[in-house]
């Protein structure tokens, strides 16, 4: 494809994207390369916690860059022993292993829980996953993924995994044989279109995983790291979880991800588990500084601000145009239209706003899901929402 002077030809294609290339970030802007700017309620997927290029980011990249970059996963570093600690400090779980991506940290837990059903469950090896999941693009992680076309182009898939439904215990329970180690579920199914599992749920599966002597996977990649209004997800349902991941939100958009268990689980012996980047203290460093803002009682609040400001806007705007309401937590939030809306056109729609733009993201056909920066402005909120309010009504009138 060519625009402009780009030719995109040596890139394979991957994905429909508009022809823009995107040039400069700067907190909720991105600038195109005719210099227009856009609102960017997408930011990274879900990845810029403290919006595009902060000076948190800048700071902890040229200092690491100047002291240390990868001394290789065979030698402790600092940042990543003091991510750690964090991590370990602020949830339940006593050890972490860092990944590069949320797939990658995914795989871990699949292979941490196989490995742990080989020593205490007699080799038990299938895990309990939920329709419409998202769990990455790797061949395990694509098979614990609800991707039914995924799974057919790739196949032979990776054998093991199998699906209830979210929020339908007895659909869980009439799964359980005597070859299941886990069950794993994201707190908010993200990419299915921002569905929340109920606290009564969640508080089943523990139930239940206790009860079968299974473990309890939460796949935090998209909920975590304050996404939701606390540090995790799973704090909202007071469990406590066997095995979490994080990714996307905890590098702030560098590639961070974590695998974390409780002290019990961790199984891994040497040689088990490992990856050349896995922990260096470039991207660790990072993840420090992001971390540090995102663990105050003060921004914390300010999430649950901005969301509850997000949450009444879009109902409101819901309202106007008779659409079907608002679901999410904190600023992980969709707004869920009518069947006969397409929200690919209002995306377009939106995007194409003069003189300056609005990135949304539409998870399906009927919803548009909004994943701001988490410290985002309460002006900017309501300047999406006017931005928003005319890409429904130019859809409304072509
Ligand atoms: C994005 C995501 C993943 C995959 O993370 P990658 O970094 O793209 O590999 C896995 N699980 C959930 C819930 C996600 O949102």
């Amino acid at each position: 494809m060519k625009f402009n002077k780009f030719n995109t030809d040596s890139l394979m294609n991957i994905t429909s994207r508009p022809d823009l290339v995107f040039i400069n970030g700067k907190g909720s802007w991105l600038q195109d390369n005719l210099g227009k700017w856009y609102l960017d309620f997408i930011q990274g997927w879900a990845v810029n916690s403290l919006g595009h290029c902060p000076p948190e980011i800048e700071k902890a990249l040229i200092s690491q860059s100047k002291k240390l970059i990868n001394p290789s996963p065979a030698f402790y570093n600092l940042p990543a022993i003091e991510l750690a600690s964090r991590l370990v400090r602020t949830s339940c779980f006593d050890r972490v292993f860092f990944a590069n991506s949320g797939a990658e940290a995914n795989e871990g837990a699949i292979k941490l829980a196989r490995k742990w059903g080989k020593i205490n469950r007699r080799g038990a090896y299938k895990i309990i996953t939920m329709t419409k999941s998202f769990h990455g693009r790797t061949l395990a992680t694509m098979a614990a993924s609800d991707k039914i076309s995924l799974e057919k182009i790739f196949s032979p898939k990776v054998d093991g995994f199998i699906k209830g439904e979210i929020n339908n215990l007895d659909s869980i329970v009439e799964l359980i044989d005597s070859d299941t180690v886990a069950i794993m579920i994201e707190p908010i199914q993200g990419e299915a279109g921002v569905i929340p599992a109920n606290k009564e749920f969640m508080q089943n599966l523990r139930k239940i995983s206790n009860k079968y002597n299974l473990l309890l996977i939460v796949d935090e990649i998209q909920t975590g790291m304050a996404r939701t209004g606390t540090m995790f997800a799973y704090e909202q349902s007071d469990i406590i979880p066997d095995i979490m991941t994080l990714g996307k939100g905890i590098g702030g958009g560098v590639p961070l991800a974590a695998l974390l268990a409780r002290e019990e689980i961790c199984v891994f012996e040497q040689g088990d588990q490992g990856g050349t980047y896995n922990g260096n203290p470039l991207c660790t460093a990072v993840g420090i500084a992001i971390f540090d803002v995102l663990n105050t009682l003060s921004f914390m609040s300010s999430i649950k601000d901005r969301g509850n400001q997000l949450s009444k806007g879009l109902m409101n705007l819901s309202k106007k145009w008779n659409l079907q309401g608002e679901r999410g937590t904190g600023l992980l939030r969709a707004l869920i239209l009518n069947s006969n809306d397409n929200a690919l056109k209002i995306v377009e729609i939106a995007r194409n706003i003069e003189p300056e733009g609005l990135l949304l993201n539409a998870p399906n056909k009927h919803s548009i899901r909004f994943m701001p920066a988490l410290n985002i402005q309460e002006h900017i909120i309501s300047l999406m929402l006017e931005k928003l309010d005319y890409a429904i009504k130019q859809s409304r009138n072509s």
